[in-house]
């Protein structure tokens, strides 16, 4: 199920000379925006939401998909002379090469005849993070000049305050759901975790809560996801100060996240906030 033949400058051209977009004002409402963020935190997108720039100097005229794509809408905004764009999110991407564990097979083969339908429609692809290349690399018929990394901003752009506290407070990210979600965001490590870890407050996040109250009480981020693009709750934690412990959407290895907590635990132990807000 996998692409072609790539040849070995394509391949120099998708990891290496893909381009990473940033922005010092917000494309929707111009307002400045910190660390190069391309929406400010009022204007940033939700997954499935269809941004139209108007405004922005630089890109005017797009249409943005934020993960999801229907056909009907990308030809509707096509008639109107508007450039496509498709912003890949995450397993969006993933689902272009393989078929992830729970997921319904059908459904993959029915998402990636969509999108080589669509690609004659698209005049770019986004990425949110690096991560994502290599999936859209090994997807069919995607040229690596229509390409950009552009991250996705979070809805918390600045420091939120941390607060002093007793328990030792572990956050992570369950959506809930089936076998595909418990597979891609390591529900299983986490299980693990728990059970080596019974003295830690674990704080299940399912993304309906508001960082402004979790954050300031959390000692650390674990996220033992086995596909992520850049996940903003990651952005957000470390302008916050709050650990991170990530699997970088790599395979995670329970050992190496069980060694990082144990040394977060001590070091809180010792008497010390195990991070404050990082300077830049
Ligand atoms: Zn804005």
């Amino acid at each position: 199920m996998c692409a072609g033949a790539i040849s070995e400058t394509a391949e120099k051209t998708w990891l290496e000379d893909i381009p990473e977009i940033r922005s010092a004002n917000c494309w929707r409402c111009g307002k400045a925006t910190p660390r190069g963020y391309v929406f400010c935190a009022q204007c940033t997108p939700r997954y499935g939401e269809t941004v139209l720039l108007r405004t922005a100097e630089d890109h005017p005229g797009k249409a943005i998909f934020v993960g999801s794509i229907p056909l009907l809408r990308v030809v509707l905004e096509r008639i109107r002379g508007r450039r496509v764009v498709k912003w890949w999110m995450g397993t969006d991407a993933l689902t272009m090469w393989m078929c992830p564990p729970g997921m319904s097979r059908w459904k993959v083969l029915a998402h990636q005849w969509k999108m080589r339908l669509l690609e004659r429609f698209i005049d770019e692809h986004w990425v949110t993070g690096r991560r994502l290349l290599e999936d859209l690399r090994r997807a069919h018929g995607i040229s690596p000049t229509k390409v950009a990394v552009v991250y996705w901003p979070g809805k918390y752009q600045e420091p939120i305050p941390l607060q002093t506290h007793q328990a030792f407070n572990a956050v992570y990210y369950d959506p809930g759901g089936g076998r595909f979600k418990r597979w891609v965001y390591g529900m299983d490590v986490i299980e693990a975790l728990k059970e080596r870890f019974p003295q830690v407050n674990w704080i299940r996040l399912d993304g309906s809560q508001d960082l402004r109250q979790v954050l300031p009480l959390a000692d650390v981020y674990v996220r033992p996801s086995r596909h992520d693009g850049a996940p903003r709750i990651v952005e957000e934690c470390r302008i916050s100060g709050v650990p991170v412990i990530f699997s970088e959407g790599q395979e995670p290895d329970v050992d190496k996240i069980a060694k990082e907590l144990e040394a977060l635990l001590r070091s809180k132990e010792a008497g010390g906030r195990a991070a404050g807000p990082r300077s830049q």
